[in-house]
């Protein structure tokens, strides 16, 4: 996809949905559109389909463009969230559909039939219709559907948010394994930042019709560059900070941070450094430690969340795991000693 932007309606009513975007989705990957509603995410899985045109740039597919083309003709199939299913008809009847629009062999369509039906595992339902299944063996016929007449791009727009948590998890994993199954390309949108980081090889973080970040889970989760990104993913701590050396700032509540990233800005300039809850270490104080005082003890089971407070007021959040070999121990009130590792300390740029 290159500089692809596009914009709803004319004159002063024009909306535009999607900004100079570009991004390559690399053969066989599961890459997820990640952003909060209305960044765009859909939108540009319309565009890849064929349902809507671009304003302006080019959506290529291995390496064709395929502008103007319709849906129909493109190596894509699209799973919606709301599944499409035909009622009327059996489990196997709405896998086979598709494939009897395309004029495909009688015998050929029965083979493929059956080898979707035993990929989603639902051979024994064969025979049953949609209203006689449930919504986790509704999603999986909807994605056997989908894979049938083998595209290349599999779109998923929000597949899972109509099942509950139990089940939104374990098709979560079971559509990894159809994807590396397949070996086809999945292009996922969710607005779930958890669903995002298990399932994806790679993540576009999208916020008001742009591509802010494009990474790993891991990347994305402990390198973000945006302060968008940092705060969209996981929990975060943001610091103000003055820039002192090539990747030393002083921290507007007080004391020093290094980070192994060098600075975008230079010496005297302002930066805004990124910590995650677990990477802060808390401690007694000591001479030359950074400190603060604990606001606030959230226990949580598997962790405790300590909040604490920098000298300009400024509140921290450090997590520390329940590990009974290492328990933490401190209470509201408390004077303590803080410390990141500069392998984990991110410097951000300003959101575009
Ligand atoms: P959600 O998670 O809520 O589905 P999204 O990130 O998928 O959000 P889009 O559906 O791509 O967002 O919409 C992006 C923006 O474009 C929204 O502000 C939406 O109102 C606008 N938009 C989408 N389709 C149209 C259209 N046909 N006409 C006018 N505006 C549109």
């Amino acid at each position: 996809m290159k500089s692809v932007s596009k914009v709803f309606g004319a004159g002063a009513q024009a909306f535009r949905a999607l900004d100079d975007v570009s991004v390559d989705i690399r053969q066989n990957e599961f890459f997820t559109l990640l952003g909060p509603s209305g960044c765009g995410k859909t939108t540009l899985l319309r565009l890849i389909a064929g349902f809507e045109q671009p304003t302006s740039g080019e959506v290529l597919l291995d390496g064709r463009d395929f502008s103007g083309k319709p849906p129909y003709q493109r190596p894509v199939n699209t799973v919606f969230q709301n599944y499409a299913l035909f009622p009327h008809m059996t489990v196997a009847q709405n896998i086979s559909f598709g494939l009897e629009m395309l004029g495909r062999p009688k015998d050929r369509i029965k083979a493929v039939t059956e080898e979707m039906l035993r990929l989603v595992q639902l051979e024994a339902m064969a025979d049953r219709r949609i209203t006689q299944i449930s919504g986790g063996q509704q999603q999986r016929v909807a994605l056997a559907r989908a894979l049938a007449p083998q595209p290349k791009v599999l779109l998923l727009d929000e597949p899972l948010s109509a099942l509950d948590l139990q089940l939104r998890k374990e098709m979560q994993l079971e559509l990894k394994r159809l994807q590396t199954d397949t070996g086809i390309t999945f292009v996922f949108v969710t607005h779930d930042q958890d669903e995002a980081l298990t399932m994806s090889d790679r993540i576009a973080v999208m916020n008001r019709g742009e591509i802010l970040q494009v990474g790993t889970p891991r990347e994305i989760y402990n390198k973000p560059q945006h302060r968008f990104v940092a705060g969209f993913v996981g929990e975060i701590n943001l610091l103000p900070a003055e820039t002192t050396g090539v990747n030393e700032f002083s921290i507007a509540g007080g004391g020093c941070l290094r980070s192994s990233e060098a600075a975008h800005v230079p010496v005297g300039g302002q930066a805004v450094l990124a910590v995650r809850p677990e990477c802060i270490a808390l401690s007694e104080p000591s001479d030359g430690s950074l400190t603060g005082v604990i606001t606030n003890v959230v226990y949580h089971g598997t962790d405790t969340i300590f909040h604490f407070k920098l000298a300009d007021g400024q509140e921290l959040r450090a997590r520390s795991q329940n590990n009974a070999a290492r328990v933490q121990t401190f209470a509201t009130g408390d004077q303590i000693g803080w410390s990141v590792d500069p392998a984990s300390v991110s410097v951000l740029a300003d959101d575009p």
